[in-house]
């Protein structure tokens, strides 16, 4: 693959603090939000880059000084995200920029729905897996996302990459150092699908990390599926909590319920997580 002639599409790229704490610390993830996604999920915070193809075109060389350049800024790792439609590209430009001297670990931030011949090609460059595993149920996946089989894919999908690093590793600081950690994305009116993701996670191993995540927000189609058209509740999150206890899970956070949707991103913004548009 030419790095010069060959191309990628990024929405948008920095130092970021949008994840969990052992992946931003005080420094920031190195973000590199990539256009496009092989989901279509009806909800997505992420509309405008996952769906309506909002980014520039990039060669691979720019991948690669993207790269190099977020950890010369002092980023504590590179994040990734949505990178699955583009994993070959990625890979090129992973073994590039660690040619050239990346040493900060990379963290693949992907929805769970990938093959494992592609994850097991990226054994070695990637250090940290943060997939969200979103559906118990095939039959929720297709309504709300459009896809078939998620959930046999994401769970095979998942045990590949503990396979590859193993359950989170955390520095005394608290900073992630490798490993995998599972995110979940409750749903509103679908609680059943979180306890049952739950229990299928617990079959892959019950000392994974989980991050449970309250941060829906009824945006984009969730507007056309009335039980979608609304926050979670707390009593919502808590029963799913309780299961999450129940089922012995000791590792991972719990997002707080809250007003999440001040830190929707807007991807038309020079800086899509900044509340003001910040002028030259
Ligand atoms: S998988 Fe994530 S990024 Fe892709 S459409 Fe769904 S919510 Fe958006």
């Amino acid at each position: 693959m030419d790095l010069k002639s060959t191309i990628i599409r990024i929405a948008w790229w920095g130092l970021h603090f949008g994840e969990e704490f052992p992946f931003v610390g005080d420094k920031g993830a190195g973000t590199i939000f990539f256009t496009g996604c092989n989901l279509r999920c009806v909800y997505c915070q992420n509309y405008q880059i996952s769906q309506q193809g909002i980014g520039k075109n990039y060669s691979l060389q720019e991948l690669v000084e993207i790269i190099l350049k977020l950890q010369e800024r002092g980023a504590l790792n590179i994040d990734l995200v949505t990178p699955t439609i583009w994993a070959r590209q990625i890979k090129e430009a992973l073994v590039e920029a660690k040619k050239n001297g990346l040493r900060l670990p990379v963290l693949w931030n992907s929805n769970a729905y990938e093959e494992v011949e592609m994850l097991k090609t990226f054994e070695g460059l990637v250090d940290i897996y943060l997939p969200d595993f979103k559906y118990s149920d095939n039959e929720l996946a297709f309504k709300y996302s459009g896809i078939k089989n998620y959930v046999e894919k994401a769970k095979a999908a998942i045990k590949e990459m503990q396979r590859q690093v193993g359950n989170l590793k955390l520095t005394k600081e608290g900073i992630a150092e490798r490993g995998l950690l599972v995110r979940h994305l409750i749903l509103p009116n679908n609680i059943k699908n979180s306890l049952k993701a739950l229990e299928y996670l617990k079959e892959i191993d019950d000392n994974l990390y989980i991050s449970l995540m309250s941060q829906y927000e009824p945006i984009h189609r969730a507007k056309d599926f009335p039980e979608l058209n609304q926050d979670i509740t707390q009593k919502e999150l808590d029963t799913v909590f309780n299961h999450l206890v129940e089922l012995g899970f000791e590792n991972g956070w719990v997002q707080d319920i809250g007003n999440h949707s001040e830190f929707l991103p807007d991807f038309t913004r020079k800086n899509p997580f900044e509340k003001e548009e910040i002028k030259d």
